[in-house]
């Protein structure tokens, strides 16, 4: 992705038929080549008569959008955001059939929520609980533990001191092709194909 504008839609790191059977190809074509890049294309389009931010990351636009000019402050923050939770949720799939967290992360779940097992029912709780678009996160809190937060439509947790290491879109766009209106059944394959390796890292740099 570039840094800044004009920006373009990344790449999957993994081909769309990957988390078959879990995530159908549809979906994430549709995820992907639909919906993200329609964020990055209403993203560049805000900032084409403003040189003065096109210069600024994804992040910076994010963190920068309140002193942006009124006509284009919800826009930026709408699609900046869109693209980078979508970029994070992405880099967060991967079906290796690894069904459970690894490492220093796994003993941080194990020791703040008793079980992996325990964990996984509150985060799927936290993820039922969005009313209507968002996203559910683990993140590493100001006091360096494990938290659950949810967000509402595009919004990030850019703005606060969370660290996100983990989240799920539960947008019905992720999930409405295989799972109609069944949010709970995405949530367990969702399960099924989480790049622990990448939550991981996640931890271990939010930590550092
Ligand atoms: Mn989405």
């Amino acid at each position: 992705m570039n840094e800044h504008y004009p920006f373009v839609n990344p790449p999957l790191p993994y081909r769309c038929n990957s988390m078959e059977p879990y995530i159908s190809k549809e979906t994430m074509e549709l995820h992907h080549n639909g919906y993200l890049q329609t964020y990055i294309d209403s993203l560049n389009e805000a900032l084409a008569d403003y040189p003065e931010y096109q210069n600024l990351s994804l992040e910076q636009l994010i963190r920068y959008a309140d002193c942006m000019p009124a006509q284009i402050r919800t826009a930026v923050l709408h699609n900046a955001g869109g693209a980078y939770n979508h970029i994070f949720y992405f880099s967060l799939l991967e079906n290796n059939g690894q069904k459970a967290a690894t490492g220093t992360l796994m003993d941080t779940i194990e020791w703040q929520f008793g079980s992996f097992q325990n964990f996984q029912e509150l985060f799927t709780g936290v993820a039922l609980s969005v009313f209507g678009s968002g996203y559910a996160w683990l993140v590493l809190d100001d006091k360096n533990k494990l938290a659950f937060r949810t967000t509402d439509n595009q919004e990030t947790l850019l703005l606060s001191r969370d660290r996100p290491i983990l989240s799920i879109d539960v947008w019905e766009h992720a999930y409405y092709l295989q799972c109609h209106n069944i949010r709970e059944k995405y949530i367990k394959d969702w399960f099924c194909i989480v790049n622990w390796e990448q939550a991981e890292k996640n931890f271990c740099e939010a930590n550092a």
